[in-house]
């Protein structure tokens, strides 16, 4: 049987491999105890009221969730302050990337995106789906250079992607830098739209940091991404949501599949997101982790890049990377080289327990 040709560029594309599952290494190692230290998780779990409020929400799954004015939606607007009009929310961040890719992207026109190296890997594969233009550029010592950014706009550019905090990197945009890319960008005749990716902002410690959302006062196109993936403990429901203006939101709004976030999503959501304790808890212990690691990796002489996230990237040299992934596979700990993010040497460890982080350490001192 022939089948038929796919879009052209559907060929330049292979399946996305995630990281191992859980499931999938215990069958293989035959341990029961496996930890992923690979994506950036919550190692404390999910928020409790998030759970009640599936379990009551499960029964009624036979029914379409709701598409438009849902409570979550409004929700989000009234904790952010704007209007409920302001806010669209997506099968994850994930999901609004790329929907904001297909609105706004067009080979035909010649667009492109301006992104910046090692940032979150989805924005390229939006733009690739689209068939248009990645310019990206080079950090600045695990930092997103800002004013490389800016340079790299022209006439065509659409949308500038940027992670703040960036995935992998862990760093951030001080607001004064922010300030500086957004009103340039404002002032332009046609500016183009800056994807403000905060997928990790609730863990932010660093007093120079400022979110986006204090940005969003009409000067310049904006939109605003954050996750109930990370600190929340949300992964597997897929849900995010982005705030902007409300043409922004309008247009993307057109091309958004009618039922894109289920229902055990929306009011998992709507439970978590009223878990102030949960998300206190998390971010503490994360924090200590975070401390404990960086003492031990301290001790042991290897080089980190500090983070405001709940990762850390670690230098353990080329070939080590791999190497100390495979090992700590065998003690039930799935971990990720960062070969792909052109990150040779290094690897990007989720902050887990201590008993786990303890492990991991164990692993590197044979290694270092
Ligand atoms: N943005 C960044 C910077 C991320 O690291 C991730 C997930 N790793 C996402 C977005 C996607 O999050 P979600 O689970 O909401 O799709």
């Amino acid at each position: 049987m022939k089948i038929p040709e796919p879009r052209k560029n559907v060929k330049n594309f292979s399946p996305y491999i995630p990281g191992k599952s859980i499931e999938e290494v215990k069958e293989e190692q035959d341990i029961e105890n496996v930890v992923k230290l690979a994506s950036n998780e919550n190692a404390w779990g999910v928020s409790p009221k998030a759970v009640e409020a599936v379990k009551k929400e499960v029964d009624k799954v036979n029914l379409y969730p709701r598409s438009v004015n849902t409570s979550l939606n409004e929700k989000i607007a009234q904790k952010a302050e704007v209007s409920p009009d302001s806010v669209i929310t997506g099968n994850g961040t994930d999901e609004l990337i790329e929907l904001l890719a297909k609105t706004f992207l067009s080979a035909e026109d010649k667009d492109n995106i301006v992104i910046s190296e090692n940032s979150f890997a989805r924005y390229k594969m939006a733009a690739k789906l689209m068939d248009t233009e990645i310019k990206r550029i080079k950090q600045k010592n695990f930092h997103i250079d800002i004013r490389g950014l800016y340079k790299a706009i022209d006439s065509n550019t659409k949308l500038v992607f940027i992670d703040n905090p960036c995935n992998p990197t862990g760093t951030i945009l001080k607001k004064d830098e922010l300030e500086y890319f957004l009103e340039k960008i404002g002032r332009q005749n046609n500016p183009p739209l800056v994807v403000l990716d905060e997928a990790y902002y609730e863990y932010v410690d660093d007093k120079h940091y400022e979110t986006g959302l204090n940005f969003l006062d009409g000067k310049c196109p904006l939109i605003v991404l954050r996750t109930f993936s990370k600190v929340y403990g949300l992964a597997g429901l897929r849900i995010g949501y982005g705030i902007s203006d409300v043409r922004i939101i309008d247009l993307i709004n057109r091309i958004r599949p009618p039922f894109n976030t289920n229902r055990l999503a929306q009011v998992g959501a709507l439970g978590a997101i009223e878990d102030d304790s949960f998300v206190n808890k998390t971010v503490k212990r994360t924090r200590e982790e975070k401390e404990f690691m960086y003492n031990e990796l301290d001790e042991l002489g290897v080089e980190y890049i500090p983070s405001q996230t709940n990762f850390v990237l670690i230098k353990v040299g080329q070939k080590t990377d791999r190497k100390i992934c495979q090992e700590a596979l065998k003690k039930g700990i799935i971990l990720r080289p960062l070969g792909g993010y052109k990150l040779e040497g290094y690897i990007r460890v989720t902050i887990g327990k201590r008993k786990f982080n303890k492990v991991l350490i164990e692993e590197l001192k044979k290694y270092i």
